[in-house]
């Protein structure tokens, strides 16, 4: 089935405090990129198609009361696994080991990872240099 949202979570289950009492939270992404499916509207123009789908899906029924709803827009988000990422991964990576620039974190090692990967990251990459700057 086709859905607006991409991915969901739930704060609640993080937090109590994310959600008054006897309330749940859910987060939808939309996601956008200007070269495979641009964003044609304003954030809030999403809100009430994803609500639609979490209908549609039964994630809400139809006599929930929502309380609250915001939509936030991030720039730069995930990275995307296109045909060229590998090709031009090389590239950039290949150009900064030749110049001894060390990367890290998400966009450095241009990788789908997640907060614990993105700081291990950047402590491989802190290593790296203190290795280099002892031998
Ligand atoms: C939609 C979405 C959902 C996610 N969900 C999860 C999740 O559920 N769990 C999880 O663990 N991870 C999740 N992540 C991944 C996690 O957010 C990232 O992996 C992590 O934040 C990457 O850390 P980073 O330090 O590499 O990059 P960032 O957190 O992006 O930090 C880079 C920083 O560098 C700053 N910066 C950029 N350019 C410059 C510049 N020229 N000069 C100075 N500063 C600059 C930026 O402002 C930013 O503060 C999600 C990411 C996205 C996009």
């Amino acid at each position: 089935m086709d859905y607006s949202f991409t991915r969901l979570s739930f704060p609640h289950n993080l937090s109590k405090s994310t959600c008054p009492p006897g309330c749940g939270a859910i987060q939808a992404e939309v996601y956008f990129s200007k070269k495979y499916k641009p964003m044609t509207g304003k954030p809030d123009d999403y809100i009430e198609p994803v609500i639609h789908d979490l209908r549609r899906c039964g994630l809400i029924k139809d006599a929930d009361e929502i309380l609250f709803r915001n939509a936030t827009f991030a720039e730069y988000a995930n990275v995307i696994f296109d045909l060229e990422r590998a090709e031009n991964l090389a590239t950039v990576h290949g150009y900064l080991d030749e110049i001894g620039i060390r990367y890290c974190g998400r966009y450095g090692d241009w990788g789908y990872m997640w907060t614990d990967d993105s700081f291990k990251s950047g402590e491989r990459a802190a290593q790296s240099i203190l290795d280099e700057a002892s031998s």
